[in-house]
């Protein structure tokens, strides 16, 4: 089968590359052509562990190509994946230009019968949209389909997220499109993978509502973790003893300096959003927005108050990507917190394994570090602000020397306080 995805971005990159890697003829399009251009040399613009390699087998073998050319590819492919970026406007909503742009594509390209999926994000109401323009802008009426497939990999354990789902969740009207995209993932058919297959709109809603569930979570533990921090509990201890509750669960019940990415953040602006425009608040997400907001504040507090005070510190940054194992910056914690440290005169020399160089090009006044030892040079302190595993591990006798105080602040709870004593810091961490 021949297939277009459209958008090479984190989702349509490994999207894209997953597919062949099932025996799929994909090319991936994009309109960025230096970013075509660096793929077709195999070289993946993005840090996500094992992708580039499988970039370059897949092309090696022919059935991975890259253009910027639309037309070619919508003419060849029988199924075209919609994985543009879905940003967040101005008041909030999901802004759809992109996802327009590509559908006005499709419709002025297409030869023959399609099934056109959205991977994107997309508001309740978009695969009806597509359908309307797609009708408006054909040169004459040919017959398709509009699939929602929505997307829930998560960056840094992207491809093992695609090959091993928890679920591959289909949103479509017609039996023709569902056999096509059941055929397409037969692989994972195969491997046991619930598909859960309703109509689009429903499948749209399942991607929201699942964003705006996980954010939720990691609100309420870090709601649950300052009132630990104010009645002397330990948030760990309480968040083992709530997940191991099978209608809880462990997973998202740790505490930090609050959500942040490309999805979580617009995701549930885009909610509220929808909520409002439909008459029918979403109260929950307000407050989980509203939480994760001061969540961050709360972290920059807490190292004012551990370093006495912002203005003329210097203070050492470990992370600035919004997770571990991505050069992905987009809204991440560590980055907000590092611009108000900025913001109240303290000097900010930051380290990361994978996003420096994003950083670099987007972020101003940091000082940019060789190594988490470097960072720390004549420091007052140092601040893990990302949960690298390379943190995981460092020499504090090395650390302790390259610091002026010994003071750690570990908004990710990495170490455990009363080891971080015993090696003479003075460690502040959150919920305990
Ligand atoms: P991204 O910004 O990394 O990539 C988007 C790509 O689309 C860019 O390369 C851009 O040049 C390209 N593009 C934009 N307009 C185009 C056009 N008209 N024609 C061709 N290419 C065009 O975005 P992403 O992180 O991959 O996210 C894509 C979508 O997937 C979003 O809706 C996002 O919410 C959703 N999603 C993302 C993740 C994630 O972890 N990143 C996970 C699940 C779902």
């Amino acid at each position: 089968m021949n297939i277009a995805v459209v958008g090479t971005g984190y989702v349509g990159l490994v999207t894209g590359t997953c597919f062949a890697e099932f025996g799929v003829n994909v090319v991936g399009v994009d309109k960025d052509e230096a970013k075509i251009a660096s793929l077709q040399k195999g070289k993946v613009p993005f840090f996500e562990p094992g992708l580039e390699e499988m970039v370059e087998r897949n092309q090696r073998e022919e059935r991975l190509a890259f253009t910027s050319d639309m037309k070619a590819a919508v003419e060849k492919a029988l199924v075209i994946f919609i994985a543009v970026g879905t940003p967040s406007s101005e008041s909030g909503a999901a802004d759809l230009s992109y996802v327009r742009d590509v559908a006005l594509g499709i419709a002025r390209y297409m030869n023959d019968y399609k099934v056109i999926v959205t991977k994107s994000t997309v508001p309740m109401g978009t695969g009806a949209m597509i359908r309307r323009l797609i009708e408006e802008n054909q040169p004459r009426p040919i017959p398709f389909s509009v699939v929602s497939n929505p997307e829930f990999l998560r960056e840094g354990s992207a491809i093992e997220d695609f090959m091993r789902p928890n679920r591959i969740v289909i949103g479509a009207e017609d039996p023709q499109a569902i056999a096509i995209l059941k055929d397409l993932y037969k692989p994972l058919y195969l491997i046991e993978t619930p598909f859960v297959v309703t109509n689009v709109v429903s499948a749209e809603m399942i991607k929201y509502a699942s964003n705006a569930f996980l954010a939720t979570k990691i609100s309420f533990i870090n709601e649950v973790a300052n009132l630990c921090e104010a009645v002397g509990a330990d948030v760990h201890e309480v968040a083992r003893g709530m997940g191991l509750d099978n209608r809880i669960g462990r997973k998202f019940l740790h505490p930090g300096p609050g959500f942040g990415g490309s999805c979580f953040p617009k995701d549930t602006r885009a909610v509220l959003n929808m909520g409002r425009e439909a008459g029918v608040p979403v109260r929950i997400i307000e407050a989980v927005m509203e939480v994760n907001e001061r969540q961050g504040a709360r972290m920059v507090d807490k190292i004012r108050r551990a370093v006495g005070g912002l203005k003329g510190r210097r203070l050492a940054v470990l992370g600035l990507s919004f997770k571990p194992n991505t050069s992905d910056i987009r809204e991440s914690p560590a980055v907000r917190i590092a611009e108000e440290l900025m913001r109240e005169g303290a000097v900010v020399r930051a380290y990361d394994p994978a996003a420096m160089e994003e950083a670099q090009r987007t972020l101003r006044g940091l000082e940019y570090a060789e190594d988490p030892y470097d960072a720390a040079r004549g420091c007052d302190a140092v601040i893990i602000a990302t949960e690298w595993n390379q943190f995981r591990g460092l020499d504090w006798g090395k650390m302790k020397a390259a610091l002026s105080s010994p003071v750690v602040i570990d908004l990710r709870n990495v170490y455990e306080p009363a080891q971080m004593k015993q090696l003479g810091m003075t460690y502040v961490c959150v919920g305990r």
